[in-house]
């Protein structure tokens, strides 16, 4: 497996998908092709659990000219080529494209795209279009047959596909598929990939907690106060004014040691 297919997994994991492997057989072995579309299908198949692991063995039997990049269903993504690798599944965006199947039928209704099988379907390709998206710097857009025709970049369905090279008449995924729904849901998990790392500012002057060495510093200066204070107080000095002496002695400390419990109260307030 690819570096790429590395990538596109450790950003689908990011959003919660495990993608499953099962080498498909048939697919062109090539390198450093430019990719720029993002193929979505659907297989023809019923909407059950086990439609990804269905397709996938499917693509893997060999029974088949047919290959995918991925399968999807409502409870799992399973792998079955690799990204930089071309797989066979629409003739005209094959070498260019990366290629999704999802379990459903073409001729399904908005209603039953919408069905609770169908959303947890499209919850998982909503995850695996932006995994895609992001390794592959591919917007999450619909292009239209002329934006596919001038090269653009962006998502298609398979008839979309056909509609501009006329290389099959596969209609997939039908005219109903609810892109109205999908596509903000990959935009939200795209900047979800995208958004930068918060990372904590720098802790002002202010905020910061006091260490160990700042409390030893603090107490040493409070007890040079003190006894500064001490020293300065004429405590006990001529025995005709003591009280008066002493009286003040005691105001000096006790203004000093308020002087201080301000200090100390301004330190440890902080957070
Ligand atoms: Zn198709």
């Amino acid at each position: 497996m690819a570096a790429l297919d590395q990538r596109v997994r450790d950003l689908a994991a990011r959003l919660g998908l495990r993608i499953g492997y099962i080498a498909a057989a048939g697919f062109n072995n090539v390198t450093g092709r430019p990719i720029r579309l993002i193929v979505l299908h659907d297989m023809e198949y019923p909407e059950r659990p086990d439609g990804a692991e269905w397709c996938a063995n499917f693509f893997a039997s060999g029974r088949v000219r047919a290959s995918a990049h991925y399968c999807v269903d409502n409870d799992s993504a399973v792998q079955g080529v690799d990204v930089e690798d071309v797989a066979w599944a629409a003739p005209g965006a094959n070498h260019d494209g990366v290629q999704v199947e999802q379990a459903g039928f073409a001729a399904q209704s908005r209603e039953q795209w919408l069905d609770p099988y169908s959303r947890a379907e499209m919850a998982n390709t909503a995850k695996l279009v932006a995994a895609l998206c992001v390794a592959l710097d591919i917007p999450a857009r619909h292009l239209t047959v002329a934006q596919i025709l001038a090269g653009q970049r962006g998502i298609v369905a398979h008839r979309d596909v056909n509609a501009a090279y006329h290389r099959s008449d596969h209609s997939d995924m039908g005219p109903n598929y609810p892109w109205d729904v999908l596509l903000p849901q990959v935009q939200a998990h795209i900047d979800t990939l995208t958004r930068p790392t918060p990372t904590p500012p720098p802790p002002q002057e202010d905020d910061m907690a006091m260490t160990p060495d700042e409390r030893t510093a603090l107490a040493k200066e409070i007890g040079r106060e003190v006894a500064l204070a001490l020293l300065d107080s004429p405590i006990g000095a001529g025995s005709d004014d003591a009280p008066a002496s002493v009286g003040w002695g005691l105001y000096r400390i006790q203004s000093e040691l308020m002087r201080i419990r301000g200090i100390i109260q301004q330190a440890v307030s902080k957070p």
